[in-house]
Formats: C-alpha cells, sequence, structure tokens
C-alpha cells in the first residue's frame, strides 16, 4: 500500500518523493483570524523526504534564516526523527538499494549473536 496518494516533491530539496517511499507530511490549511466570515482553506498536504529529514536532524541541513516557517519544520523534523528510528533504517535501506544491496528489516537487524569478549580486562 502506497505511503501517500501521489508523488509529492519535497519541500526541501524538491526531490520528488515516491508514493512508496517515507516521509514526513504537513498538512496545512489557513483560517482567517479576527475577520468576519470565518474561512478556512483546504488542507494541502507538504511532504519532507527521508534524507532531508535525516539530514536536518543531524544539523547538515540548514533552515533559511529569512523563511521562520522553515525554523519550524526544522524543529518539527527533529523531533520527529529523534522519535522513530525508522527514519534512519529507511535512509540506511535506501543507500543500500542505492548500492544494489538487499534491503533489511528491525527483524533482521535485532537477529545478531552478541559475542562476549574472549576476556576481560582486570579493573584499575
Ligand atoms: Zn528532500
Amino acid at each position: 500500500m502506497p505511503a501517500r496518494p501521489d508523488e509529492s516533491p519535497c519541500i526541501l530539496c524538491r526531490e520528488i518523493i515516491e508514493t512508496n517511499r517515507a516521509g514526513l507530511s504537513f498538512p496545512l490549511f489557513g483560517r482567517t483570524v479576527g475577520i468576519e466570515p470565518f474561512y478556512k482553506s483546504e488542507t494541502c498536504t507538504v511532504y519532507v523526504c527521508v534524507e532531508c529529514c535525516v539530514g536536518i536532524a543531524s544539523n547538515r541541513v540548514e533552515f533559511p534564516r529569512n523563511r521562520p516557517l522553515y525554523e519550524v519544520v526544522h524543529g518539527i523534523v527533529k523531533e520527529a526523527v529523534a522519535q522513530c528510528p525508522g527514519f534512519l533504517l529507511d535512509f540506511w535501506n535506501q543507500l543500500r538499494k542505492n548500492m544494489e544491496l538487499p534491503r533489511m528489516g528491525i527483524a533482521e537487524l535485532t537477529q545478531g549473536e552478541i559475542i562476549p569478549p574472549e576476556k576481560r580486562l582486570k579493573a584499575g
């Protein structure tokens, strides 16, 4: 099942995000405040791709200082990436796909064997 109905450009890098790719959505609408009659626009959804999310969270993508809305977006993206390790997993799998390596999921990552060190270092 696709992650979204249509392919959409990332609002930061403008790369097209395919419908089956992960990303972060920002539903936006405008509504009047202190103006009669009340008006609320249709909701438009914009997206940020995983690569930009990871770049923002790691401070590799700065927001334009003259665009305060981007500051809000950056704050939300950082919080989302910090809360959801799936961004990093998707980023890693896209890197693997680009290198023609098989896709891996959380299950495969957690099946590793923990090998204790042969010998412990003596304390102090
Ligand atoms: Zn992007």
